[in-house]
């Protein structure tokens, strides 16, 4: 189980980011984080893949932790290593390089490994199999997103942890990504999935929590909150 647990996060010493949030993905399952602009989602990401520092972030109350190992001072490579595997938002493949040799850049924790994952991953987003060797910087934006994912599924990771990963796709795009979280997820990898398409994350996940100004103001199954007028109209924007 990877949680966080009244977690307090504070940029340039000043910006109080997480104001005590709480969350748990179990092992095996699907959980949705929702929530407007700037609520804290991608904080959280940071905080649970030792990304803060980065960010000039600083955890400054509450713990993360990966089963009972506290996370906090666990370097980001080391969490990698545990099997907790972050897709940033924004996709950031190597334009330049193939497709393969991208997802081949994505197994440096599990080199042994690697032909067997490339395997694995290539039968995940088949799209990618039939252009191995062509190079990244000619695919969509969902094709980039899928050779994003397929990296981080190369280290055959325990936790997948997915920052908006539909953001600016084509309906049919985002469907092909549900569908490839659901087989992940079918496989075994635990997902955090952030999402601005709150109906797409909810149908495929176990468990769902929404977030406001650095808060968690819903923590629930992910069907109680999709059938729930309410919630649909204040915290979703669905209606
Ligand atoms: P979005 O969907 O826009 O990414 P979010 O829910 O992921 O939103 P965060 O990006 O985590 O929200 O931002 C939470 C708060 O922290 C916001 O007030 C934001 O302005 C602030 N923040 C985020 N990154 C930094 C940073 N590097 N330095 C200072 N403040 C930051």
């Amino acid at each position: 189980m990877l949680s966080a647990r009244n977690l307090e996060v504070v940029y340039d010493d000043v910006v109080l980011a997480l104001r005590g949030v709480s969350l748990q993905v179990p092992d095996g399952r699907i959980v949705a984080l929702l929530g407007s602009n700037g609520a804290g989602k991608t904080t959280l990401l940071r905080a649970l893949t030792g990304l803060l520092d980065l960010h000039d972030g600083e955890v400054t109350k509450g713990s993360v932790t990966l089963d009972d190992d506290d996370l906090r001072r666990t370097p980001p490579e080391k969490i990698v290593s545990r099997g907790v595997r972050q897709v940033l938002e924004g996709r950031r493949v190597f334009v330049e390089l193939s497709i393969e040799d991208n997802l081949k850049v994505g197994a440096h924790t599990a080199r042994a490994k690697m032909a067997a994952n490339l395997d694995r991953v290539y039968g995940l987003f088949p799209v990618l199999a039939d252009r191995r060797t062509l190079t990244a910087g000619y695919l969509s934006g969902g094709e980039q997103q899928m050779l994003a994912m397929g990296r981080a599924m190369m280290s055959d990771p325990r936790f997948l942890l997915l920052d908006e990963p539909s953001l600016g796709l084509a309906p049919l795009m985002v469907e092909a990504i549900r569908d490839v979280v659901v087989e992940i997820n079918a496989q075994g990898t635990g997902v955090l999935l952030v999402e601005q398409n709150a109906t797409m994350a909810l149908s495929i996940a176990h468990h769902g929590y929404v977030m406001e100004t650095g808060r968690v103001v819903l923590d629930k199954p992910a069907a109680e909150l999709l059938a729930d007028d309410d919630v649909r109209e204040f915290y979703l924007g669905l209606h």
